[in-house]
């Protein structure tokens, strides 16, 4: 039977507890990790956030109704206990924080009672996540995802700390707001008051930030939410966390600076690791040249190798016929496939010494470089050349403008159309739009684009022209983005931005595989969530309020 906790205020958690405490009667309040029965002797670990203390009921020195109580103990009860806090009086467990100390308890309760848990918690699961998923409110009590969401909320503190001390204001943008292509596909809201019509949500808090620009707000910052109605590649969520900056009267250089240093700081209080400023920087064309990427795994070497103008004579079709339909002849050096010291594969640049495995691609410069740029790294995963406790920090600067689209026939935008191009390139944009390139950036950590912005465009005109190279008509234009361009109207800073993809840079500082386990609720691949089981079909009430049918093979489809 639970008992109420009335009278009882917890005074430390669990690990807070130490080697300086004892002596001191305390409460703690925690779940029962585990409770062992010696007879007469009942050693119960409470949990809590911080970690473990372990408990101590002994014939003789606690009274025999609470040694009674300790043994009836389960894993994941809910108990408050009060006592002193004693030098352990058996061996020091080294393996735990509160290892030299432990608590002779006076009073016990049972705050809740707790059934056996499909799995039990601890560090490592091994647990199949399907399973932790659907339990996620008891796998979230594993020590290790809890540190995880510590760290992401340590890290979104200082965040939000580092750039109110930089001038930046944090405001909110809305969650129900226009459907405009953005890049990729909105997930949409019906609207009950205004039938047949629909919010999106965000895609990116883009517009807004910009409007705010225009507003006269200068630095904005915001941990938003994103959602993106994708088919979900691996380590995808539909809806994912950006923090997200916009600033005003500043150039490429301006929101470098302030994010080399905002990383360096968030490096330093959460890993005490020193990030070397400023950050290497490379070019878009000089990432895919070299590594195939844009963006590189720049923690080991095995760089790419164009061999064009050396096999250009050469009678070998593959070759031959790359090389004819204007395509490149590119390799990569695996010297030694493998037990070779680091420092030596970096310095691999020449080709063909005995005993090398040498790979090379052949084919329009996009295939060469995805298919070169993802054996370099299945090859350093299999040469066990990555290791996760090294930061390697990287940003590309001038990617092209727009990327060319086989599946649409036409240009889209390489990041959005909101991007301001390169003055020197402007003369090309009706021309040779392909070899446009953009004031945009990413900052990329470990082969993972952490984050990525641009200069915008703040001209009306060139915003027109972006938006009539990207095939809207000057009617659609106006339909979709017709705010913007009238804000445009009405004095504009010239403005810039960037947002981080929180989850994934709490990922590689937390050093874990998945976002999913930085992510207190997240969804599987599907987009699905197993523990609510969202999404589901709603009452058919609910859709005729919204004055929604669905089609018979929907309706019927589970
Ligand atoms: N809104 C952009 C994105 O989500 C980032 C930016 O340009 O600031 O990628």
């Amino acid at each position: 039977m639970a008992e109420s906790m009335t009278g009882l205020k917890r005074t430390h958690r669990c690990a807070e507890l130490s080697e300086a405490n004892i002596g001191e009667k305390v409460t703690i309040m925690g779940w029962v990790q585990k409770n062992r029965n010696k007879g007469g002797l009942v050693f119960v670990d409470v949990r809590d956030r911080s970690g473990l203390i372990q408990v101590v009921f002994e014939e003789g020195s606690t009274d025999k109704a609470l040694l009674e109580k300790a043994a009836k103990l389960r894993s994941e009860f809910v108990v408050a206990i009060v006592g002193t806090v004693e030098k352990r009086s058996g061996a020091v467990n080294e393996n735990l924080a509160t290892g030299a100390i432990e608590i002779k308890p006076e009073e016990l309760r049972i705050l809740s009672e707790s059934e056996t848990p499909p799995f039990p918690i601890e560090e490592n699961s091994k647990t199949k996540e399907e399973v932790r998923l659907k339990y996620r409110f008891l796998d979230l009590r594993r020590p290790d995802i809890q540190r995880n969401l510590m760290m992401r909320s340590r890290v979104a503190t200082l965040a939000r700390q580092f750039m109110a001390k930089e001038g930046f204001l944090e405001i909110e943008t809305p969650f129900l707001i226009k459907s405009t292509p953005e890049g990729a596909r909105d997930y949409l809201v019906p609207s009950r008051i205004h039938p047949g019509s629909f919010y999106a949500l965000p895609q990116s808090p883009q517009l807004y930030k910009q409007l705010l620009m225009c507003s006269g707000f200068d630095r904005y910052i915001q941990i938003a939410k994103c959602y993106r109605d994708e088919d979900l590649r691996a380590d995808r969520q539909p809806e994912f966390t950006q923090v997200d900056m916009e600033l005003s009267f500043v150039d490429v250089d301006d929101v470098i600076d302030i994010n080399e240093r905002l990383l360096a700081h968030l490096f330093k209080e959460v890993l005490d690791i020193d990030v070397q400023l400023p950050i290497q920087r490379m070019t878009w064309q000089e990432a895919m040249d070299r590594f195939g990427s844009d963006k590189p795994d720049i923690r080991f070497g095995m760089e790419l190798v164009n061999v064009t103008e050396t096999v250009k004579d050469s009678e070998f079709v593959v070759f031959k016929n790359a090389i004819e339909a204007g395509g490149t002849v590119r390799g990569i050096n695996a010297k030694g496939q493998g037990g070779m010291a680091r420092k030596k594969i970096d310095k691999l640049v020449d080709f063909g010494e005995n005993g090398d495995l040498i790979l090379f691609a052949a084919d329009k410069n996009k295939v060469v470089w995805d298919v070169l740029g993802a054996l370099r790294l299945e090859l350093a995963r299999q040469m066990e050349l990555l290791d996760k406790n090294e930061y390697k920090f990287l940003w590309i600067t001038e990617f092209p403008l727009l990327e060319w689209s086989d599946e649409q026939n036409r240009f889209t935008a390489m990041h959005h159309p909101f991007t301001m191009p390169m003055e020197e390139d402007l003369q090309y944009i009706d021309s040779d739009p392909g070899r446009v390139r953009a004031k945009a950036y990413g900052i990329v950590l470990n082969g993972n684009e952490i984050g990525g912005g641009s200069v915008r465009i703040f001209n009306q005109e060139i915003q027109s022209k972006r938006f009539e190279v990207l095939g809207f008509t000057p009617e659609q234009a106006q339909e979709q983005f017709g705010f913007l361009l009238n804000a445009f109207k009405y004095g504009v800073p010239p403005h810039a931005g960037l947002a981080y993809g929180l989850d994934r840079l709490v990922m590689l500082m937390a050093k874990q595989d998945s976002i999913r386990d930085v992510i207190a609720f997240p969804k599987v691949k599907d987009a699905s969530d197993l523990m609510t089981e969202a999404p589901e079909r709603v009452d058919p009430k609910q859709l005729e309020e919204l004055g929604l049918e669905l089609e018979e093979h929907t309706a019927d489809a589970e």
